[in-house]
C-alpha cells in the first residue's frame, strides 16, 4: 500500500477505498495523515455553534480561528457565545479569542455561518483573498457558478468551482436546512421516475430562525404561517441541485415547487408534509425501494460526516418526528414515512431532518470533505499556516 496522498481517497491495488475505524464517530472512515486547518466565520450562531460541536475531533479539519460581529470581537469565545447546545463547548473553543470577520486568517478553509445581511461581500472578500468558502448562507447559492451542493445528490456540480475567476479561491454553498431535507427524498425518486411537480408544507424548528431567534411569547403555543424568503428559497433551490450540468453551467430540473413555510415550537429538526407528481404511475413498493436503497458518492467514499443510509424509510403511521428522528446518521440523515396516494398529485408523505446539522453545519462539513476527497480545490492543503 502507498502513502496517503493529500485530496486524493486512499486506494488499494484493488481499486477500492481503503478504510480505518475511527472511534469517535464509530464507524468505518477514510485515512488522512494530518489535519487541514479550518476557521469558522459567525462562530457564536446557532449554525457556529452546531460547526464548532462538529469539528470538535473531526478526523480530517482542526479549529484554527473563529470569528464574529464587533459585538464579540476580541472577547473569549466561552464567554461572548449564548452556548444553546445540550453539549459543553468544545474545551479547545471555550479559551480562544473571537476575532474580528474580514481581516487576514491564516487558515484557507473556511466555514461560513454568517448572517445574511454580511455574508454575501464578506465570502466574496476572502475568495478573493485565495481562501476557499464553504458556506450556509442563502447569497451564493444561485450564482451560475457556484455549486448549491448536496453531495449525496449532486456532487459533480463541483466541476464548477473551476469556472469561478476568484484567483485561487472558491464559494461553495449547502442549500436552505428546509430544501436539503426535501432534495433528499426527492432526489431517489426523480433519478427513479422523474419528478414534475411538489406541494410542501414546512413545519419548522425555532433553531433554524438562528440566535436568540423568535420570541417566547410568539412560539410558545402557537405557530407562526410565515418565515422570509423560505418559500422562495424552497421554490427555486431544488431545481438548481437537481438540474443537470451541461457545458459547464446548471440547466435547472424542469420540475415546479409550491411551498408554505411554517415555524413551529420544536428546539431542531424540520418536519415537511410533501406531495408529488411523478413522470410515471409507480408502486408505493418501488418508491420506497428507491428510497431505502439511496446511497451516494459520500458513502461510497467513506467520507467521514457520511450517514451510511442517507434516507430512511420509518414505517409507524405517526411518524417521522422530530423528537424521534432528527439524530438518525449522527444527524446527517433525513427520515421520511407514512408514504400514501395524493387525491391532488400522485403521491404524499412527510420527511423529518436535522435543520442545524444535515441542513446546515453537518451538511456544510460534508461538502468540505467531498471537495477535498475530490480534489475539487488545487493545493487545499497548502495553505500559509497549513499542518499537513
Ligand atoms: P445567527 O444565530 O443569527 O448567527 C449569525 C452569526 O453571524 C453570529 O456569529 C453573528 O455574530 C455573526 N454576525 C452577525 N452580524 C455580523 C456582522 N455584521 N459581521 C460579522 N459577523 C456577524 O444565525 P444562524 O441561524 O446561525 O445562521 C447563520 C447562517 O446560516 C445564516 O446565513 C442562515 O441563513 C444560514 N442557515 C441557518 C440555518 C439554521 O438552521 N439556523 C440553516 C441553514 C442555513 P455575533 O454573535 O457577534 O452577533
Amino acid at each position: 500500500m502507498g502513502p496517503w496522498h493529500p485530496g486524493y481517497p486512499c486506494v488499494s491495488t484493488g481499486g477500492g477505498p481503503l478504510y480505518f475505524f475511527n472511534s469517535l464517530l464509530g464507524r468505518m472512515v477514510m485515512p488522512l495523515t494530518g489535519r487541514i486547518p479550518v476557521a469558522v466565520l459567525g462562530a457564536t450562531g446557532s449554525v457556529g455553534q452546531r460547526m464548532l460541536a462538529l469539528l470538535d475531533g473531526h478526523p480530517w479539519f482542526r479549529l484554527g480561528s473563529v470569528t464574529a460581529s464587533e459585538r464579540s470581537a476580541g472577547r473569549v469565545y466561552g464567554e461572548v457565545a449564548r452556548w444553546v447546545l445540550p453539549t459543553p463547548i468544545p474545551e479547545e473553543v471555550a479559551g480562544m479569542e473571537v476575532r474580528a470577520t474580514g481581516p487576514a486568517l491564516e487558515e484557507r478553509l473556511l466555514f461560513s455561518a454568517l448572517d445574511a445581511s454580511v455574508a454575501g461581500s464578506v465570502e466574496t472578500e476572502y475568495a478573493e483573498r485565495g481562501h476557499v468558502v464553504v458556506s450556509n448562507a442563502r447569497n451564493h447559492r444561485m450564482d451560475p457558478d457556484v455549486p448549491l451542493l448536496v453531495p449525496e445528490v449532486n456532487p459533480d456540480h463541483l466541476d464548477l468551482v473551476a469556472r469561478q475567476s476568484f484567483g485561487g479561491g472558491a464559494i461553495i454553498t449547502n442549500p436552505n436546512c428546509s430544501t436539503i431535507g426535501m432534495v433528499l427524498a426527492l432526489a431517489p425518486l426523480h433519478q427513479a421516475f422523474g419528478v414534475e411537480r411538489v406541494n410542501v408544507v414546512t413545519l419548522q424548528a425555532i433553531s433554524g430562525a438562528g440566535i436568540p431567534g423568535v420570541a417566547g411569547l410568539q412560539i410558545v403555543d402557537n405557530v407562526v404561517p410565515f418565515i422570509s424568503g423560505e418559500e422562495e428559497k424552497l421554490e427555486t433551490e431544488p431545481l438548481k441541485i437537481l438540474g443537470e450540468l451541461a457545458d459547464g453551467l446548471v440547466a435547472p430540473a424542469p420540475l415546479t415547487v409550491s411551498a408554505q413555510c411554517n415555524r413551529v415550537p420544536v428546539v431542531d429538526g424540520h418536519t415537511l408534509c410533501i406531495s408529488v407528481e411523478l413522470g410515471r404511475a409507480v408502486s408505493a413498493e418501488a418508491i420506497i425501494d428507491a428510497w431505502d436503497s439511496f446511497r451516494g458518492e459520500p458513502t461510497a467514499l467513506g467520507l467521514p460526516s457520511a450517514p451510511s443510509r442517507p434516507v430512511v424509510y420509518v414505517d409507524e403511521p405517526d411518524q417521522p418526528q422530530p423528537r424521534m428522528h432528527r439524530d438518525l446518521g449522527n444527524g446527517m440523515a433525513v427520515a421520511v414515512g407514512r408514504l400514501r396516494p395524493c387525491a391532488l398529485l400522485d403521491w404524499k408523505f412527510v420527511t423529518t431532518s436535522h435543520n442545524t446539522v444535515r441542513g446546515a453545519a453537518g451538511g456544510a462539513l460534508l461538502c468540505a470533505e467531498l471537495a477535498v476527497a475530490r480534489r475539487a480545490v488545487e493545493g487545499l492543503r497548502d495553505f500559509k499556516g497549513g499542518s499537513l
